[in-house]
């Protein structure tokens, strides 16, 4: 869904992060000011946070920048240009991988890739939701088509997540970390998370659909909802990091169409050295939860196959496969 371009303009002004009147805003849209009050009612619908101070007029508490596919485009490395089908870029959407899920269900090919502002219904594994409120965060989702067996792409979300390292890194962060088996920690706090869903025949042919939610600005109101520590990039980099939205989702794409485009049985053992660098969580007392289940332990990395290892008291070590676990540290 797209929000109504009287909305978008509004936004356009807004987005300087300054204090508009209602009266300026009017004008430069050519509406009513009544229009416009009806405008900034829908902007709080979408849990943008404004603020109202009477005397001054309106204003977003920082200034954002819109998702342009242009701009994005403008910044792909020449392969990653080649593998994109396709970049929308969606207002409004109950979720990205939902949406793509769809599409490929209707016969889209690889290499299309859905980014959104808001989405109603983001997903995280298992059901759980991904807290994604409007304007200052990323998700994104791409589709990738393979010839092989569902089975072959084991080990493609480390894959996935030594690429979003590798992004966070060259836009400028430092210390971050991956969690088994993909979630992208800063500092032992949540910065982002990517969802792989592989659906297809035994045989073949199957596709992935990867999905990327990365915080730039998350209010204190949105992140009680995550239940556990979160990060964004705004308090690590500052916030003039939000007019560099755009920027990141390229360098993103960069690194993460690649590795979708390569990906193949096999492929897992380029990463795993990378991976096991930037293991945030070795070392550490967790609980591994398969379903009712509770397994305690010390997480001693992962195998060969990208398996999670945990060695309990007694010395025994066990393996874990993604599918099934969910980790807490203690
Ligand atoms: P866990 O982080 O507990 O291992 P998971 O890896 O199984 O969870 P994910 O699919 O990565 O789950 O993401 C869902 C979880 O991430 C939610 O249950 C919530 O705790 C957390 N979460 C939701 N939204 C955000 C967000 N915007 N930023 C950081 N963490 C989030």
């Amino acid at each position: 869904m797209q929000i109504s371009d009287t909305l978008k303009r509004l936004l356009i002004l807004l987005a300087d992060g300054k204090f508009h009147s209602g009266t300026e805003l009017a004008a430069a849209l050519g509406v009513s000011r009544s229009a416009i009050w009806k405008q900034l009612q829908a902007l709080n619908e979408l849990d943008a946070e404004l603020i109202a101070v009477s005397g001054k007029g309106y204003k977003l508490p920082r200034a954002m920048q819109m998702l342009d596919a242009a701009a994005i485009v403008g910044r792909l490395s020449q392969p990653a240009r080649q593998w994109l089908a396709g970049l929308e870029i969606h207002d409004v959407i109950a979720s990205t991988s939902g949406y793509l899920q769809e599409r490929a269900a209707a016969g889209a090919a690889s290499g299309l890739v859905c980014a959104a502002e808001y989405q109603t219904a983001g997903k995280g594994r298992r059901g759980r939701a991904w807290v994604s409120p409007f304007g200052h965060n990323l998700y994104l989702s791409l589709l990738w088509r393979y010839q092989d067996s569902p089975a072959a792409l084991a080990g493609l979300s480390l894959a996935l997540g030594v690429a979003v390292i590798r992004a966070l890194k060259a836009f400028g962060i430092d210390e971050v970390g991956l969690k088994w088996p993909n979630d992208i920690y800063w500092r032992q706090r949540k910065l982002a998370g990517i969802l792989v869903e592989v659906s297809g025949e035994n045989g073949g042919p199957c596709h992935a659909v990867v999905g990327l939610g990365v915080n730039f600005y998350l209010s204190e109101q949105q992140g009680q909802n995550i239940g556990q520590p979160y990060a964004d990039i705004q308090s690590i980099l500052g916030e003039s990091v939000h007019l560099r939205r755009n920027e990141l989702l390229g360098l993103l794409l960069n690194q993460l169409l690649p590795v979708v485009a390569s990906y193949q049985a096999g492929s897992l053992a380029g990463y795993l050295d990378e991976w096991r660098q930037y293991d945030c969580v070795a070392g550490r007392q967790v609980q591994v939860q398969v379903g009712e289940t509770r397994h305690s332990g010390i997480l001693h990395g992962i195998n060969d196959e990208g398996l999670l290892l945990l060695r309990h008291e007694d010395g025994r070590l066990q393996t874990f496969a993604s599918g099934e676990v969910s980790l807490r540290t203690a």
